[in-house]
């Protein structure tokens, strides 16, 4: 399955793209952690985004695509994923169709995250990622078993700097305008489906895995 996770910053789309890759082994691509990686290890590409990232604003479209399209190249990816955080605008969208398009492939769903600012603003100030994994945690929702520390690895668990009030706000905003179209170009095209991002977990993990299956796309028992 080739799926597109779209919503504003905090409506799960990360959490439910975990899981639904395990489920049905896709290749779980989010670009926000690709270009996290690149600036801890400070590579010249990571150098390039940081600024933009620390801000909350979007990364220029060709380095974004230029991204996306060498992930969408290798053979482990291009059969079957799960694209979270791509694409972003409509240039990003219509790059991501020409990609696929020479592949001889396409997008077989696009889920629509609505989720409400005051769920979003009380997930993103209390998230907590790990520094190691990546595993999501959360101050309220999602504690770790012990304070500060992943209960996967070894890893400690960080705040995000781009998760604070101020630019949480402003990444909404940057979603409002630039995301939104790319919300219509899917509609147009049929492959829309609005999800409620404002649920919990699990129950929203159902619900997709039922949608799933009575669009055909899953057939494997419960
Ligand atoms: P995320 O983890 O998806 O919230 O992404 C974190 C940050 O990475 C964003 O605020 C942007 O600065 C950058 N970013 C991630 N994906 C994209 C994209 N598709 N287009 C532009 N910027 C992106």
């Amino acid at each position: 399955m080739k799926l597109v996770l779209l919503g504003p910053p905090g409506a799960g789309k990360g959490t439910q793209a975990e899981l639904l890759a395990r489920r049905l082994r896709l290749a779980h691509v989010a670009t926000g952690d690709l270009f996290r990686a690149e600036v801890k290890r400070a590579t010249a590409l990571g150098r390039q985004v940081a600024g933009f990232m620390r801000r909350g604003e979007l990364i220029p479209d060709a380095v974004v695509v230029r991204l996306i399209t060498q992930h969408l190249g290798r053979p482990a990816i291009r059969r079957a994923f799960a694209l979270d955080g791509f694409p972003r605008t409509v240039a990003q969208a219509r790059a991501l169709d020409a990609a696929l398009a020479r592949q001889h492939a396409a997008l077989d769903v696009v889920l629509d995250f609505q989720t409400p600012t005051d769920v979003i603003l009380r997930r993103l100030t209390g998230r907590w990622i790990c520094r190691a994994c990546g595993a999501i945690y959360h101050a309220v929702t999602m504690r770790p078993k012990a304070p500060g520390r992943c209960d996967r690895c070894p890893g400690r668990l960080v705040q995000r700097v781009d998760d604070q009030r101020a630019t949480v706000l402003r990444r909404l905003a940057v979603y409002r305008r630039q995301s939104a179209p790319v919300v219509r170009y899917y509609a147009r095209q049929g492959l829309l489906r609005r999800v409620r991002g404002e649920w919990e977990a699990q129950r929203l993990y159902r619900a997709l895995v039922r949608l799933f299956r009575t669009q055909g796309l899953l057939r494997d028992p419960a």
